[in-house]
């Protein structure tokens, strides 16, 4: 939380109840979307709405606070910025989100430069199937 705190005041932004309470979900569970955040603090924290959960959301996002993701659900997913690059692999079956880490898009990125010049300079992939329990 300290982290947070610190990127904030660094672009001239104080730590609110708000943001804090949001931060804290994230912190909590990984890639919630906003309506799952409204559903969580609603009842401890009825001063905010949904759109304040969306332009706190937008605002953590913007500072690299908070990272943005989508799974083709037609909405967002948020998550925690501040940990290692991950890919994710999501179970069309139950929904649940699995994370991998980065070495085999670098990998690949490597291949596709090697047989085609194409720099890659940012990748992000979503892996779409089923998870080990919905697969067997
Ligand atoms: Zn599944
Ligand atoms: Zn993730």
């Amino acid at each position: 939380m300290v982290e947070f705190e610190q990127i904030l005041k660094s672009r001239g932004y104080r730590l609110t109840n708000q943001r804090r309470v949001i931060a804290h979900e994230l912190e909590g569970e990984r890639h919630l979307s906003a309506e799952e955040i409204y559903d969580r603090v609603k009842h401890g924290h009825p001063e905010m709405g949904l759109s304040t959960v969306y332009r706190t959301l937008d605002l953590l996002t913007e500072l690299g606070i908070v990272r943005k993701d989508d799974f083709g659900e037609g909405y967002s997913r948020y998550e925690l910025a501040t940990e290692r690059m991950h890919h994710h692999a999501r179970c069309e079956v139950c929904g649940n989100v699995i994370e991998f880490n980065e070495e085999l898009m670098e990998y690949l990125a490597l291949q596709v430069e090697r047989e085609t010049g194409f720099v890659t300079d940012w990748h992000e992939i979503t892996l779409h199937g089923r998870c080990a329990k919905c697969a067997s």
